[in-house]
């Protein structure tokens, strides 16, 4: 298997892809795309770099079909299907078995999944130097780096309308935070942090139904992508981003909607007790070292209903801060929203009733999936949810 034929390539050719078109490959590794719309309307339906795996020294790759390897200086290994098991060396280079390759190195097997750390890949990895590690990156058409978002952002048994609506986000979303980790040679990382992507290891039918069928779909706003975020449920009306995040400017589409819909959906309202000393201990983690904690209250209210800001008070001093804030400095999972309908002390804990899950921006998920068993399309649930916003289809 290692014992492989060395080619040099003379020529560097690169391809693109239209939209419509079938996957062509690049060869070497693409430069970073431009990032401004202008640019982006030409390239954004072309590849895109995932990072899956980040500052590793080792990581196998495994193919069912023969494969290449090539590295920076153009020198390109041919090898038989199987399992390879790269390290990163300390002379700063990748190898295997005797084999020493200049970064950054691609491998290939031509259409066929890839394996990296026995997780199927659609496309093919490339694999760059970040300080004394590697970073592994799939790059593969955006259509299919989709497939594997759908799946890991939405609930596997919603109606093809939500799911459909959740591809159409997932790429507008991926096409406006292109560039995301650029200084690190990567569009998107697989996390949370960008959107968490399974690879072809977690795509479903249903959820690859959804991405062909809104093929190329993107939401826009002024001849720009939307800001497509997004919520698990808004718990009865959707938020303005500037009571979260505190951002200037809201765009029209994001100003929040009512919502009946999502209210006979998981976590449409919820109760959570925390001990005091957990609060406490969380807050001093994040800066506000309130003493004891002896009320929790909410300091005005947004017009969605949320708490705008939570007044702490502890026996050595009262603290007022953003409610959001106040959520991901406790514990965002466990403080499901920001929408209390009450906050109490109990004894040696604090219970907290809420209503919906998550910052509560853009579209609602359980609404969107209420609204598609109500009989509406997608293209309604995305005009509901993004009022004023545009469904376009690039070509
Ligand atoms: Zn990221
Ligand atoms: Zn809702």
């Amino acid at each position: 298997m290692k014992k492989s034929i060395l080619f040099l390539l003379s020529a560097a050719i690169l391809f693109f892809s239209a939209c419509v078109s079938a996957p062509v490959r690049q060869t070497p590794i693409p430069e970073f795309q431009a990032a401004s719309p202008a640019e982006r309307k030409a390239v954004e339906v072309q590849y895109v770099k995932i990072g899956i795996i980040l500052n590793t020294t080792y990581f196998t790759v495994s193919s069912v079909k023969d494969f290449t390897v090539t590295d920076a200086s153009g020198k390109t290994l041919h090898l038989s299907k199987g399992n390879v098991k790269f390290s990163y060396y300390s002379d700063g280079r990748l190898g295997f078995g005797t084999f020493a390759l200049d970064l950054p190195v691609t491998i290939d097997n031509t259409g066929d999944f890839i394996y990296v750390n026995k997780k199927a890949y659609r496309g093919y990895a490339a694999v760059y130097k970040d300080g004394g590690s590697v970073n592994v990156i799939n790059i593969l058409p955006i259509e299919d780096y989709i497939r594997g978002v759908v799946p890991k952002e939405a609930d596997l048994g919603w109606h093809e309308e939500a799911l459909k609506a959740q591809a159409v986000i997932s790429r507008t979303y991926t096409l406006a935070n292109l560039g995301n980790h650029k200084d690190k040679g990567f569009d998107m990382c697989s996390e949370t942090h960008c959107q968490v992507y399974g690879g072809a290891e977690a795509e479903t039918a249903q959820t690859n139904a959804a991405v062909d069928a809104t093929r190329c779909q993107v939401i826009t706003f002024n001849g720009k992508f939307a800001n497509a975020l997004f919520h698990a449920n808004c718990g009865g009306h959707t938020e303005d981003p500037k009571y979260v995040w505190g951002t200037a400017n809201t765009p029209e589409y994001l100003k929040g909607v009512k919502c009946d819909y999502c209210k006979d959906a998981p976590y449409s309202s919820w109760k959570q007790d925390l001990d005091e000393s957990y609060i406490r201990k969380k807050l001093s983690a994040a800066g506000f070292d309130t003493g004891a904690i002896q009320s929790i209250k909410v300091n005005g209210v947004t017009p969605a209903g949320s708490a705008k800001e939570v007044v702490i008070t502890g026996t050595k001093k009262s603290v007022t801060m953003n409610a959001y804030k106040f959520r991901l400095a406790v514990d965002a999972w466990k403080i499901k929203s920001v929408t209390f309908d009450s906050i109490k002390k109990d004894g040696d804990k604090f219970v907290f009733k809420g209503r919906g899950w998550g910052h509560k921006v853009g579209l609602c998920q359980w609404g969107a999936e209420g609204m598609a068993k109500a009989g509406k399309n997608y293209a309604q649930i995305l005009e509901y949810y993004y009022p004023g916003t545009k469904l376009e289809k690039i070509k």
